[in-house]
């Protein structure tokens, strides 16, 4: 079998699971993480494992998510075409590529695309993201910045839509004002060993909802509004 065919077979199957399983609900989900080549996402010595539901090690003690968890949190999500999202955690710039996918869907027309931010605190990864980003075709539809995105990204904001991918102890403040009204935020919440992901919508008066979902274990956020360096 050609080399493009057997990634696209191991996609397909382990997408048809997650759709049986229940973690992708959408053909909009369904069809943005099977164009999204994920065996580019992980480092070489793992792309076996590129196709099997885990996380996988990506480097400076940092991982790339396990594919259920960004089908779900991309579900609960709710983006769509044209929508401006802020993607905190970029960590090998997988997740943003099937956000790009949503919000500017590949074969569609661009005037109608939105864009992804994705800021990423370790240098090293936020530029080896950038360049997989764009070698699978999401150079013009992903932003990648180095930064503290606990702070969020204000130069950029206000966003429709704010996907956090490291476990923050509480939900920092500026992501909730660079958060449009009648906005949505994904964010996991709570201790180091445990959290809880968190659905928050930012009603059009402002206030704020927020739904507890799934029990889930994510890598630290570190910065300034999230956990400190030594914790
Ligand atoms: N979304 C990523 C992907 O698709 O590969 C996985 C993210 S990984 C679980 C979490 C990432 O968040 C790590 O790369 C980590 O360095 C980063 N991170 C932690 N604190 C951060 C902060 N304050 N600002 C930006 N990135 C941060």
């Amino acid at each position: 079998m050609q080399g493009e065919d057997k990634w696209f077979l191991a996609r397909k199957r382990l997408l048809d699971r997650l759709w049986r399983e229940g973690y992708i609900r959408s053909r909009k989900v369904y069809e943005a993480m099977l164009r999204v080549p994920r065996e580019l996402f992980v480092p070489e010595a793992y792309r076996d494992l590129a196709y099997e539901d885990r996380p996988l090690p990506i480097g400076y003690g940092q991982t790339i998510s396990a594919p259920s968890i960004v089908a779900f949190m991309t579900e609960e999500l709710m983006a769509d075409v044209g929508m401006r999202v802020l993607e905190v955690g970029t960590g090998s710039g997988y997740q943003a590529a099937v956000l790009a996918e949503i919000v500017a869907p590949s074969g569609t027309d661009p005037r109608y695309w939105g864009h992804v931010y994705t800021i990423e605190r370790i240098k090293e990864l936020a530029e080896l993201a950038r360049r997989r980003l764009e070698e699978a075709g999401y150079g013009s539809r992903v932003t990648v910045i180095v930064g503290d995105g606990s702070k969020g990204w204000p130069k950029e904001a206000p966003y429709d839509r704010i996907m956090v991918t490291a476990a923050a102890p509480h939900i920092p403040e500026p992501l909730l004002e660079q958060l449009k009204p009648g906005g949505r935020m994904v964010i996991p919440v709570g201790g180091v060993l445990e959290q809880t992901l968190y659905i928050v919508e930012k009603r059009m008066d402002g206030s704020i909802v927020k739904r507890p979902s799934l029990p889930v274990l994510f890598v630290p956020l570190i910065g300034e509004y999230a956990w400190r360096e030594e914790i």
